[in-house]
């Protein structure tokens, strides 16, 4: 029997929602929790973990793989110096990641062409005053930084919507009715014709700090930024400044350096931004279990699963 150990950090009660999913979906696939896998490391074949805690995934010495809950590996990865970097380590996908994070990007979207932060301070205000939105999607350029699996799903999604969408990503991209730039070259006419600057990057030593002054001021005069990348990607006292001169109209922002946002940042009551508590993609249990047993079934009969963390590109 093929066995899978599950470690959430704070959410004690995923593993037990994680078996269920299994014994229904694929009872040949044992899942054990992390004290029980500790005790018998040998028994382990596969890894499901969310911020496992150090050196412990080094301490399973039958591992196959491991698989990050997220599509980010940065809990592991840059937490952990003893992480099996011999092992495939596999990043959350699914169809349900891609439309879920796409809905979120539409939404953010449409708030910042309608104006959403405002209306929500007028109503808590009880104040009644119309203003006039004339801007539609049909006058919108969104430009989306990362074009990998959740970029290309929310381009073709927000294009379907109504939105000229084009993207930006390392190596070349051909995605219909999408126009696309790579490179380094390529980010300076990517951005001087956005107004609606999403970032879907991965957190890697060239991303950090890449939303900053000199990039925002490129895009289109009132333009918009959405994060739902890593909050490492901005330089958050550049983003606040262009929101207080005017460079940026609004921006809805879903991952922060810091998590959760401290009570104290400036961001939480600025009239510009809308804050969530990284929500953006968080596919259900049964549609990553579903996810998990594909990539099982796929390495089982000698395959490779297509979402497997490259070190070298540090995604
Ligand atoms: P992915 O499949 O690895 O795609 C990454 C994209 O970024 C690729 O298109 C890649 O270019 C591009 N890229 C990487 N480094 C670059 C660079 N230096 N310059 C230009 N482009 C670069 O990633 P994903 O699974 O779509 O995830 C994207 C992000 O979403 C991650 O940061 C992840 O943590 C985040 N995320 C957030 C949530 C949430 O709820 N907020 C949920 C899920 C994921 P190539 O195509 O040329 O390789």
């Amino acid at each position: 029997m093929v066995s899978i150990a599950v470690y959430v950090e704070d959410d004690a009660d995923y593993p037990r929602q994680v078996k269920e999913a299994f014994a229904e979906r694929a009872p040949d696939i044992h899942v054990v929790d992390w004290a029980t896998a500790m005790g018998a490391p040998d028994s382990i074949d596969y890894a499901l973990v969310w911020m496992p805690p150090i050196g412990d995934l080094a301490r399973l010495p039958a591992l196959r793989a491991v698989f990050s809950l997220s599509a980010g590996v940065d809990h592991i990865v840059a937490r952990d110096p003893d992480w099996p970097a011999c092992l495939p380590l596999i990043r959350m996908a699914g169809e349900e990641t891609g439309r879920l994070m796409a809905d979120y990007l539409l939404w953010a979207c449409i708030s910042t062409i309608r104006g959403a932060r405002g209306w929500a301070l007028q109503q808590n205000e009880r104040v009644w005053k119309r203003m006039v939105v004339t801007r539609s999607t049909a006058d919108c350029v969104v430009g989306i930084m990362g074009l990998g699996q959740l970029g290309r799903y929310a381009a073709r999604h927000l294009n379907r919507c109504g939105f000229a969408v084009q993207g930006w990503s390392r190596s070349p991209k051909v995605i219909e009715g999408v126009r696309t730039f790579d490179g380094a070259a390529g980010l300076e006419p990517f951005l001087a014709g956005t107004d609606i600057l999403i970032c879907l990057l991965p957190n890697t030593p060239q991303t950090r700090n890449i939303i900053n002054a000199r990039v925002l001021r490129v895009l289109r005069p009132g333009g918009a930024f959405i994060n739902v990348g890593r909050g490492e990607h901005v330089v958050e006292s550049d983003l606040l400044s262009a929101l207080d001169d005017g460079v940026l109209s609004a921006a809805v922002l879903d991952v922060f350096q810091h998590e959760p946002l401290p009570v104290t940042s400036p961001l939480w009551a600025h009239p510009s931004v809308i804050v969530t508590p990284h929500i953006a993609s968080q596919a259900s249990v049964v549609a990553r279990v579903d996810y998990l047993i594909g990539c099982i079934r796929s390495m089982q009969r000698g395959e490779r699963p297509e979402q497997i963390f490259d070190i070298s590109r540090g995604y």
